[in-house]
């Protein structure tokens, strides 16, 4: 079987590869559709920090159970659709007894630091797997992204109608505003791109926006919450400035959380974190509870997927195609799909 690997920085390769067999709580998957990731592009650019190549990307996936070993505590069957987590978590680790398995200490998640779905089949372990009996693989794939985003809500917890701002309206950004209206709260989108900010307020139905390059953003959320600021922000811009500014757009017993990651260090004026009482929080990876709620959101259509997906290729067109990604305007989610014939 034929594996697309980045051989290095820039460029994709193609391996034959053993048809894999499942040990005995592993299951062997079949890999239909596989979601393009921020991660990704910054392996492909070599700025992915203590990545190593070659390595077979994807982990954003949608499969089919083809086999599955004897350790089976989830009653899964062949043929089950699934979406899959990607993070091996040790669960001897500290983080993980602790119930923080997103956060493991020996964490290693499949595509980065262990070779990915990229392929037409691999072997994972089957608890890994989360079956949805109605979801395309399409929406299987765009399970991960989502989980992401729902995560930093599950960290912020907003309630029933809270003034949430979400800053950044790239896919991660998205996934947050989604969870953030679908747990009822009254969500507020922050972008540079006007055309980021019609998106979602047209298709995601986000309730306002603000736009920072066009007057003062203070201003701007106070006019749309009634006079105060918000009570919730999430940051996923991994922007130091951006990430830097919540504490100034913040209302007073704020819960901020940084789901973008900037690599080096962020500043903060304690008197303005200490007046205001503030919280602030990171929020990385996803639960494994996260996977069911995103699961049963989508299933429910309370979650939307179809303005998701913006550009499609197949596997075997990877090599050519996918720096054309990074350069695409508009671009939201670029999946590639794997055909099996039999
Ligand atoms: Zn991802």
């Amino acid at each position: 079987m034929k594996t697309v690997t980045l051989e290095e920085p820039g460029r994709f390769g193609s391996r034959e590869e053993e048809y894999p067999t499942c040990g005995a709580n592993e299951a062997l998957v079949r890999v239909h559709r596989v979601g393009v990731c921020g991660t990704d592009l910054h392996a492909f650019a070599g700025r992915q920090p203590f990545f190593e190549y070659p390595r077979v990307l994807g982990h954003e996936l949608g499969v089919e159970i083809v086999e599955i070993g004897s350790e089976n505590p989830k009653g899964l069957k062949v043929g089950d659709k699934c979406s899959v987590e990607p993070y091996l978590f040790d669960p001897q680790s500290p983080a993980s007894q602790a119930g923080v398995t997103n956060a493991c200490e020996n964490m290693k998640v499949l595509g980065v630091h262990v070779d990915g779905g990229m392929r037409p089949y691999f072997t994972l372990p089957t608890d890994k797997l989360h079956k949805s009996s109605s979801l395309s693989f399409d929406q299987l794939a765009l399970v991960e992204t989502l989980c992401i985003g729902a995560h930093a809500v599950e960290r912020a917890n907003p309630r029933q109608g809270e003034h949430t701002l979400v800053i950044g309206a790239g896919p991660i950004g998205l996934g947050a505003m989604q969870f953030a209206k679908a747990e009822g709260a009254h969500v507020i989108a922050m972008d540079i791109s006007n055309d980021r900010l019609a998106f979602c307020r047209k298709d995601l139905g986000i309730d306002a926006s603000v736009n920072p390059l066009e007057g003062d953003s203070e201003e701007a959320l106070r006019a749309i919450c009634g006079g105060q600021l918000p009570t919730v922000i999430i940051d996923a811009t991994g922007n130091k400035k951006s990430m830097e500014n919540t504490f100034n757009l913040a209302g007073h017993g704020c819960r901020i959380v940084f789901l973008g990651l900037f690599i080096g260090e962020v500043n903060f004026d304690d008197p303005s974190f200490h007046r205001k009482e503030l919280t602030l929080m990171a929020s990385r990876n996803a639960l494994p509870s996260t996977f069911e709620k995103v699961i049963a959101a989508v299933e429910s259509g309370k979650v939307d997927t179809d303005p998701w997906i913006t550009q499609r290729m197949k596997l075997e067109e990877v090599g050519d195609l996918f720096e054309g990604i990074t350069k695409q305007e508009g671009q939201i989610k670029a999946m590639i799909s794997i055909d099996h014939d039999s």
